[in-house]
């Protein structure tokens, strides 16, 4: 049995002042939830969120880390510093950092890699572009985004980490995939796992959706059988929202 995963991507938002008056809110407003809960905040953030989220039960997620582990890396963020700041999670490969950096799978696979050696959880993304789906090639692109991210992760890790398909033309823009669109993708992306591993490992994977989930939505994407948990943007900035997804979890 797979858990339910939710985690708030929060991007570039909220400083200092407004991080602890979003994470009293959910610590005020959380009730007792199966579904394991994650908060990204930005760099800055971090160090005063796991300093309020001590014993409140919500973990903490960084939103990308660096390949590199010190020195002349102008504007990055290790590992061990994420590690330092109370990290247990890191967003690898988020379409924004494919997007606006360049970022390719060969990237997402190392930083994965790394997440994983220093013994915290990436929660790895892929997703088609909308030109992609409309040209008909998206189980093309997540069969080869999900062998790309993976390649020489053993099994034992794979099973560890979290997959989120998030399918580009979903995020921000208020579009969600149908359910069933939805559930097509993160079924194809376990058979792929299920290929390059096994079935058993493939089982084990916790693969979110992310996409303009909100509230009204939450239910009927978490309820589809190879839905794991939500990865979510917008609708994470406000401790109602982000809780209706909770509560609907
Ligand atoms: C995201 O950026 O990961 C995301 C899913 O954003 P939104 O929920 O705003 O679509």
């Amino acid at each position: 049995m797979r858990p339910i995963v939710i985690a708030g991507n929060w991007k570039m938002n909220n400083d200092i002042a407004q991080t602890a008056e979003l994470i009293n809110a959910l610590k005020a407003a959380k009730k007792t939830s199966s579904a394991a809960v994650i908060v990204c905040p930005p760099f800055t953030s971090l160090q005063a969120a796991s300093l309020l989220l001590a014993g409140s039960g919500i973990a903490l997620g960084a939103q990308d880390v660096s390949l590199h582990d010190s020195g002349a890396y102008t504007g990055e963020v290790s590992l061990a510093m994420l590690k330092s700041a109370g990290c247990s999670y890191v967003i690898v490969g988020h379409s924004e950092r494919r997007q606006y950096h360049g970022e390719t799978d060969a990237v997402i696979n190392q930083k994965a890699k790394k997440v994983l050696a220093g013994g915290l959880i990436p929660i790895v993304c892929i997703g088609e572009t909308l030109q992609e789906r409309e040209q008909g090639v998206t189980a093309t692109v997540l069969t080869t985004q999900t062998t790309g991210v993976l390649a020489g992760i053993p099994a034992a890790d794979v099973e560890k980490l979290i997959v989120a398909y998030e399918p580009v033309w979903a995020i921000g823009t208020g579009k969600t995939a149908t359910k069933e669109q939805a559930e097509e993708a993160h079924r194809l992306i376990r058979s792929v796992i299920a290929k390059l591993y096994s079935s058993g490992t493939a089982e084990k994977v916790v693969i979110q959706y992310g996409g303009s989930v909100k509230p009204e939505n939450a239910k009927e994407l978490l309820t589809q059988k190879n839905i794991d948990g939500a990865l979510v943007g917008g609708a994470c900035l406000k401790a109602d929202s982000f809780l209706g997804i909770i509560n609907a979890a």
